[in-house]
């Protein structure tokens, strides 16, 4: 592998000098360096680094593709986007977010009651907001506060009830007044044709969400009836993430480009936009035999003003306007969680490790002499010959007649003789060779939990590109199984044959190694579980100033143990008691000492959860 295929995944974001992975903006500094600064302040740990010019790039990438598709097809209706709150609520993305996108007018989406109170705090007056998901009476007279407060708000109504709820909200907050103010109404439609991959509920006909066509007709008669058909003007749907393909996508947008068409002649005036949601796929694969999607930005852009427009000319309608809610596409590039490696585990197999005797057993000589000896032209041969030497060094352990000694120089010479093997034969691709190299496989612990920062991984497979820090000037040469350091077996990424990904071999008490796992900025945050009591890591606002020079903004650490605590609903002021209690009790301590004891214990309960030591041992369940 080749720049752990930067040149598939990292859309000119990083780049390769010398032998670090470097911001590839202003002054480009390296990862490693502003891993180093934050570290030296004092925080360990898996840190979360957001990169807000990350953010600017793809939003304005968004408009300026769109609009270049409107200008080539002449497209009269106006683009519009918004960002679905679900994909990232976090505050230092937020504001990053509303920061660098204020020349585009852009927005925010709500699917809850919380992200919408978000939304009418974050969003400036006249950018759009969009409203989904399920809501009660409580939620859309939230939207009704928004729309009396100045906000350019959009309610989409999933189902007929919703719908009763607005007209029953709606008389009670506009019966009364002089100016009644409502927001805007949209509807998201239920799809006949459906996304597909992993995400492929979200749309289609088992959808949890949207109207049929026999609904939406009822719907059009209701609004009517109830004077709030000047206000329905927006046509959604969304046909899932991560569309890897855009055959659905096209047919989506025929579907409801033709109900735009057919409700405005039938008479909804007001209609004048189409929000296609989200969908836009994120190339995550680091193997270009693997790549996770079959369009560009272009295409996506063209299409979508291509077919609008055809209909609105088949049909006669006005070009509507377009909306999209892409959030992946947005927030997946922005962060980066680097992690600290605490240790190799197999890093024991190394020569000097050996206790050999004055006299050992002929077995571990013979596999001595054929580590010394093993060249191109015999490697396959000696290989065999160690394999079955092995399995009988083993067999005569468990019988009793060599001891644990032997048996540790049986697997260190057996490991070094398979690695200098592969090394030989590595122009030989065989199954055997692979299954072997499988077997020798560094397992890397990593500083994190892969519950909390990849829960994709966990959940779906989903893979995430991973590379280290630096001695990329090196050819990495172990293959690499990575081990987080939650008590879970799930919690290894292990190495794939398809997908190799190979690593340094490094001695982690001489020198410090770190990884990085890219394209975490989406999903992963929130949907992030506290398995083992791991917390969101610490994170930091990486900006640029005029010089090119970064800077290390808003820090904010890791929970520490009591918050995590805290958070779980435990009274900390008992657990606080019922330890200080039992030092203090203790029979078994001296005064000094129980001072001591406490200065630490309170010491360690400022801190997070997170390995602090580079050589911590761990036992793996
Ligand atoms: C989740 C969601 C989105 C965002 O989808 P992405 O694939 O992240 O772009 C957009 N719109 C709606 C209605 C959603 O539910």
């Amino acid at each position: 592998m080749k720049q752990f295929g930067l040149n598939i995944w990292g859309d000119d974001n990083f780049i390769l000098k010398g032998n670090t992975v470097n911001i590839n903006y202003a002054n480009q500094p390296s990862l490693l360096e502003i891993t180093q600064a934050i570290r030296e302040k004092g925080y360990k740990g898996p840190l979360l680094l957001r990169f807000p010019h990350l953010i600017e790039k793809q939003i304005s990438t968004l408009f300026h593709t769109f609009s270049k598709a409107k200008k080539e097809f002449n497209y009269l209706g106006d683009f519009h986007a918004v960002f679905p709150l679900k994909v990232n609520q976090f505050p230092n993305f937020i504001h990053a977010l509303m920061d660098v996108s204020q020349a585009y007018n852009y927005g925010l989406e709500a699917g809850s009651k919380a992200e919408l109170i978000i939304a009418m705090s974050q969003t400036p007056l006249g950018a759009p907001i969009t409203v989904n998901g399920f809501k009660d009476k409580e939620m859309i007279a939230l939207c009704f506060i928004a729309a009396k407060m100045g906000h350019n708000i959009t309610v989409t109504i999933e189902g007929l009830g919703e719908l009763e709820t607005i007209i029953q909200v709606n008389k009670e907050f506009n019966a009364e007044v002089k100016n009644p103010i409502a927001p805007k109404i949209g509807v998201r439609i239920r799809l006949h044709s459906s996304g597909i991959g992993i995400w492929a509920k979200s749309g289609g006909y088992s959808s949890k969400f949207g109207l049929t066509s026999t609904e939406l007709l009822e719907a059009y008669e209701l609004l009517k009836k109830y004077g709030l058909l000047d206000h329905l003007w927006m046509i959604h749907f969304h046909i899932g993430s991560q569309m890897g393909d855009i055959a659905p996508l096209k047919k989506a947008l025929r579907e409801a480009g033709n109900i735009y068409a057919e409700l405005k002649n039938r008479g909804a005036e007001a209609l004048g936009a189409i929000n296609i949601g989200g969908g836009l796929a994120v190339e995550y694969s680091q193997h270009s035999n693997n790549q996770e999607r079959n369009y560009s930005l272009n295409e996506f852009a063209n299409d979508v003003v291509y077919l609008m427009q055809e209909i609105a000319k088949s049909k006669g309608v006005t070009e509507p306007d377009i909306f999209t809610e892409s959030g992946r596409y947005i927030a997946a590039s922005h962060s980066v969680l680097v992690a600290p490696v605490l240790e190799l585990f197999s890093q024991e197999y190394h020569e000097k490790g050996l206790r050999l005797k004055e006299v050992n057993p002929p077995l571990i000589q013979e596999l001595y002499d054929l580590f010394n000896t093993i060249q191109r032209k015999n490697a396959r041969e000696y290989l065999h010959d160690a394999l079955d030497h092995m399995e009988s060094l083993l067999t005569l352990f468990d019988l009793g007649y060599i001891d644990l000694e032997d048996r540790s120089n049986t697997e260190i010479l057996i490991n070094l003789i398979i690695k200098k093997a592969i090394a030989l034969l590595k122009n030989e691709g065989t199954d055997e060779l692979k299954k072997l190299q499988d077997r020798i496989q560094e397992k890397y612990l990593v500083n994190f939990s892969a519950f909390q920062s990849l829960p994709d991984f966990w959940g779906l497979a989903q893979h995430f590109p991973i590379m280290p820090l630096d001695k990329l000037d090196t050819k990495p040469t172990n293959p690499a199984s990575i081990w987080d350091i939650t008590c879970d077996s799930d919690g290894e990424i292990g190495f794939n044959r398809d997908l190799p990904l190979y690593l340094h071999d490094i001695d982690v008490g001489q020198e410090e190694y770190f990884l990085a796992f890219f394209l975490t900025g989406a999903y992963q945050e929130v949907l992030g579980m506290k398995h083992n009591l791991f917390t969101h890591p610490t994170e930091a606002v990486i900006n640029f100033n005029e010089d090119g020079e970064y800077s290390i903004e808003h820090l904010i650490e890791a929970q520490n143990l009591m918050d995590v605590l805290d958070d779980m609903d435990y009274d900390t002021n008992l657990i606080d008691k019922a330890l200080k209690y039992k030092i203090e009790e203790s029979q078994h301590i001296t005064k000094e000492e129980k001072r001591e004891l406490l200065g630490k214990l309170y010491l360690y309960l400022s801190e997070n959860s997170y390995l602090k030591t580079i050589q911590a041992i761990s036992e793996k369940s």
